[in-house]
């Protein structure tokens, strides 16, 4: 499988000949990896920077998405104008969208419309506080098991797991990479309850919290993720760059 680097700009850049700038040097470096795939997370707003020349190389992603289908919801941008803008991704429950109220509910409601729509969910999960007794691995279980409450067995290899320790995202420093190897391991342990061990292998387990081009590689070889959601380090192009032959240069 090809390890998948997922950008999420969050609400960056405030340009959008910056916009610009960031994604040709992210195509740029994408013409050199064929092990590695990249997806740019811009806000709404910059989305078609991405989706025009060069989509084959760098795949296009959204930050959001509705839990309704259509209609009178103000602000709000539906699966279906997603996929019809070009995105194949979204990411769906990060944390940051959780601390402004977003409930498992709602969120497994997203993951069911992008996969309706024929748009990959990146659903992100990560517990607040990583006790060691271990309380956070029940936390971490009913999360997951209720963002994916409703969706259906046979659509679960069009999932996407973020495992994004909350307390490591904007941080000083990544979670280890034992302790992201042992919490992923758990984490596929709960996919794999949900929805049977056959389509549980099937799901990307990426991670995210501080990732930067320093440790992007000790974290992908040791602690065995499929790839990885970058949020600062993604709009910096050289930083970001690097990251990316990194990755690349680990999986052949
Ligand atoms: C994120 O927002 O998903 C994230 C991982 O941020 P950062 O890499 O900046 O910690």
């Amino acid at each position: 499988m090809k390890k998948l680097i997922i950008g999420n700009w969050k609400m960056n850049p405030d340009t959008k000949v910056e916009a610009q700038r960031i994604i040709a040097a992210v195509k740029k470096a994408a013409t050199k990896l064929a092990r590695t795939s990249v997806v740019l997370c811009p806000p709404f707003v910059y989305m078609p920077l991405v989706a025009g020349k060069g989509t084959s190389l760098v795949a296009l992603g959204a930050q959001d998405v509705a839990p309704e289908v259509q209609g009178s919801y103000t602000g709000e941008v539906s699966a279906n104008m997603l996929r019809d803008s070009g995105a194949a991704y979204v990411i769906i429950g990060h944390s940051e969208r959780r601390a402004m109220g977003e409930t498992d509910e709602s969120i497994s409601r997203k993951v069911a419309r992008a996969l309706e729509a024929g748009v990959s969910p990146v659903l992100c999960v990560g517990e607040k506080t990583h006790d060691s007794e271990g309380l956070y691995m029940e936390e971490l279980r009913l999360q997951i098991r209720h963002s994916l409450s409703g969706i259906e067995r046979k659509d679960a290899h069009k999932i996407i797991v973020a495992y994004e320790p909350v307390w490591a995202i904007g941080a000083k420093e990544a979670m280890t990479p034992a302790n992201i190897l042992e919490t992923t391991i758990f984490v596929r342990k709960t996919l794999s309850d949900i929805f049977g061990q056959d389509k549980a292998l099937k799901i990307p387990v990426l991670y995210g919290g501080s990732v930067n081009f320093k440790n992007a590689g000790e974290i992908v070889d040791l602690g065995k993720v499929d790839g990885l959601l970058v949020g600062r380090e993604s709009i910096n192009p050289p930083g970001f760059v690097e990251l990316l032959k990194v990755v690349e240069a680990l999986s052949k």
